[in-house]
């Protein structure tokens, strides 16, 4: 009689297997809840990479997709399960193994929370900058699955940037670190580079290495108010020539702005098409030039009204606008995230066509971008269970991402392939560079075990 796959994973020592429907079908999705989703057959919840491992080996066994997960905030599809699927979380592996204060290095468990992580490494004065706006949530293997970007990395970059070693499950079953400690090294191929932003279709990350930061002084915040997108661009243009460094350059377009007049009756939006919000974190007297020079980019471009906070309450007032932004527009319906990057010079044509696309589609459309790296989330809202809106969203995403790939950008800033945008990746690959993705998967994931039909081109 053969075994099941259930019947194998019983079998490993101490595994936290979930199988009835109740439990698992909160394991069915992350975020983006347009991407086809189901059930997974069984939901395990590791302890250890020894669990890990064997749940792998069951799986190649059993010939089961694995789809792993960490908190599920992904936007992309990327941890939805398939009927046939185990699901392994990550979640009680959350713990900060080691910090290295003397080489600025901290070693931590995948499914540890981004914003725990912030908040252990301030008694050693450290700091660990990628913080995507889901790090109250988010763990630090997704963020690494999806080299997250997030508010500061105009200034410090993004999860890769940080990441030193991982340890790796391979698609043989096998534990091996990949990357080095040392800030240089050369040797071999950068197979740590690969699994950065492989979303879960290499293998399954069970420790990471990363490198951190001198914990930096309270920043100031900067806001601009815009009667055009226009504007707004030509202020980023002249803060990017300027020179100066924000360690935040976001806008927040009237559409957002609306949603948050609904909520909160902040009267936002009879005031301005776009808000610029920017943060300066250099200290002392330097700090005090770059808040001056991002007012003088902002006034030069138009500015219809500006402000520096001058505590940090006053700053987190300002930030209010941003950070109410996305929440708000899902208080309005079902939002559909895109996550386009174009060159800077072309963030206001852009702009200025998202907002066509939204009327064209008869679909509400509304902008919060980095604006600072030129990657625009444009959220497409449709009533809960309007088929015929969510088909017209459906065609302006797509007209979105030729817009992008037009401008000389890419389909996906941050937020990954997943299943949303393999169409995508299929149009901004040339077929050379697309074959030479199908190759890497078929060597790192030779039982094709690992996120089946997800992040590669088509
Ligand atoms: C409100 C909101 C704001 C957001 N803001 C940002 C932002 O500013 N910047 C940004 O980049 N993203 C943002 N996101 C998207 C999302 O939070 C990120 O993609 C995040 O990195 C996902 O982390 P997670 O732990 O939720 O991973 P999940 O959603 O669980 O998984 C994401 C992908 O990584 C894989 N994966 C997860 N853990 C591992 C592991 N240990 N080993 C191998 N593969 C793994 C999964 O299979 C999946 O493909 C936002 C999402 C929301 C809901």
């Amino acid at each position: 009689m053969t075994t099941t796959i259930i019947e194998t994973l019983e079998t490993i020592d101490d595994l936290d297997l979930l199988i009835s429907a109740d439990s698992t079908s909160a394991y069915a999705h992350d975020r983006a809840v347009w991407a086809a989703y189901d059930v997974p057959v069984a939901v395990v919840r590791p302890r250890t990479t020894e669990q890990v491992r064997a749940v792998v080996a069951a799986c190649i066994e059993h010939h089961t997709p694995v789809v792993t997960r960490g908190a599920g905030t992904g936007l992309s599809g990327g941890a939805n399960a398939t009927a046939d699927a185990v699901v392994v979380s990550l979640e009680e592996m959350d713990q900060v193994l080691e910090v290295d204060v003397e080489h600025r290095l901290a070693r931590v468990q995948p499914g540890l929370v981004n914003d725990n992580f912030r908040a252990a490494l301030v008694e050693h004065d450290l700091w660990y900058p990628p913080d995507p706006a889901s790090s109250p949530w988010s763990t630090i293997g997704g963020n690494v699955a999806t080299n997250a970007g997030g508010m500061c990395c105009v200034k410090y970059g993004v999860t890769g940037d940080y990441v030193r070693e991982l340890e790796v499950v391979t698609g043989t079953a096998e534990v091996v670190r990949l990357g080095r400690r040392t800030a240089k090294g050369v040797a071999g191929y950068d197979l740590r580079g690969l699994m950065v932003g492989s979303e879960g279709t290499l293998g399954i990350v069970t420790e990471v290495v990363v490198k951190l930061r001198p914990l930096p002084p309270e920043p100031t915040t900067v806001i601009g108010n815009f009667d055009s997108l226009e504007d707004a661009g030509r202020a980023v243009a002249l803060i990017g020539a300027s020179g100066v460094a924000p360690s935040l350059l976001e806008l927040v377009d009237r559409g957002c702005l609306e949603a948050v007049d609904a909520w909160r009756n902040m009267g936002l939006a009879s005031e301005a098409d776009a808000v610029l919000i920017a943060r300066s974190d250099a200290p002392g007297a330097s700090g005090e030039q770059e808040v001056a020079e991002l007012l003088r980019c902002f006034e030069e471009a138009g500015a219809t009204y500006t402000a520096a906070s001058t505590d940090a309450q006053e700053s987190e007032a300002l930030y209010a606008a941003r950070q109410l932004a996305f929440p708000a527009m899902e208080r309005l319906g079902v939002v559909l995230t895109e996550d386009i990057c174009v060159p800077l010079s072309r963030v206001p044509d852009v702009l200025g066509q998202l907002r066509a696309i939204g009327d064209r589609h008869d679909v509400k459309l509304a902008t919060i971008a980095h604006e600072g790296d030129g990657n625009l989330h444009p959220l497409l809202v449709t009533p809960p269970g309007d088929e015929a809106a969510g088909l017209r969203a459906q065609a302006a995403f797509d007209e979105i991402i030729q817009v992008a790939l037009e401008a000389g950008g890419t389909v996906t800033g941050e937020h990954g392939i997943g299943l949303l945008k393999r169409d995508g990746l299929g149009r901004e690959l040339s077929p050379a560079v697309a074959r030479m993705h199908h190759a890497v998967k078929a060597a790192l994931d030779p039982h094709g075990i690992f996120n089946p039909g997800k992040a590669l081109p088509i």
